[in-house]
């Protein structure tokens, strides 16, 4: 069966909860095509707002982050429980820019990513490498590591259902997007990893994104290749353009 396309924005840390919703309201016609999900990503604090913005529409509300314990002393937290209670159905977990300037590893990635499933959030589970990385030939050696741990005790049944995303660092909010050829020979080595950590069903259902500088021009190719489901779109989600990105098919 044909995977569906999951295109998916980052706002990062952007709009207020009065722009937010004044973005929707810009976006929501713009975004309507029901052969592919659509996910806005928000801030924490855009998140019930968003929800009541999107009623009734194709958009589904995802979060940026959120921790892997139930509830308690952990100040500033958002908990998978007040995730679900809010009407969130995705979340980004271990995103480069929690990595680099929150110290997020692929163990904290790896019990997120439990904690998500066990709350019935799809995880958007994110990796990548450096430029470094890239140019010493180790890209797929460093991916398939962070996939491994990020998956670990992760079932086949809830691998099925996550979703990865694809994001070379160098990319990301740089402008340069990975050649089409680039992005499909990774995405493919993250569907074989998965392929070898369970078996050929899981690798075939899951859902893996690109990420870095898509816009309008560079999505349809892009999202024409055997492997890549979609995409996870920063700054060109918060325009216009995202309504070009996911009608990317039109
Ligand atoms: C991102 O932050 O996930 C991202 C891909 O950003 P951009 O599209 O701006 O490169």
């Amino acid at each position: 069966m044909a995977r569906r396309k999951i295109i998916a924005g980052n706002w990062k840390m952007n709009m207020t909860p009065s722009e937010a919703v004044e973005l929707i309201n810009t976006l929501k016609p713009l975004v309507e095509n029901h052969e592919v999900d659509v996910v806005f990503c928000v801030p924490a604090i855009d998140i019930i707002p968003a929800v009541e913005a999107v009623k009734g529409t194709n958009i589904m509300i995802g979060a940026e982050n959120m921790y892997y314990e139930e509830k308690g002393a952990f100040t500033g937290e958002i908990s998978p429980a007040m995730l679900v209670d809010a009407g969130v159905k995705y979340v980004i977990i271990g995103h480069s820019e929690r990595r680099e300037y929150f110290a997020e590893t692929n163990e904290t990635v790896n019990k997120k990513v439990l904690k998500a499933f066990e709350h019935n959030i799809t995880p958007i589970v994110c990796c990548g490498e450096t430029l470094t990385q890239r140019e010493q030939g180790v890209t797929i050696d460093f991916i398939r590591q962070q996939i491994k741990v990020a998956f670990l005790n992760v079932t086949a049944e809830q691998a099925k259902e996550a979703v990865i995303a694809y994001e070379p660092i160098w990319a990301i909010g740089t402008g340069k997007v990975a050649t089409t050829e680039q992005a499909q020979e990774v995405c493919k080595a993250i569907r074989d990893c998965i392929g070898e950590i369970y078996d050929d069903a899981t690798a075939a259902a899951i859902r893996i994104q690109y990420g870095g500088s898509v816009s309008a021009s560079s999505a349809p190719e892009l999202f024409a290749q055997a492997d890549i489901d979609g995409g996870l779109v920063g700054g060109a989600s918060l325009k216009a353009d995202f309504g070009q990105i996911v009608n990317y098919n039109k």
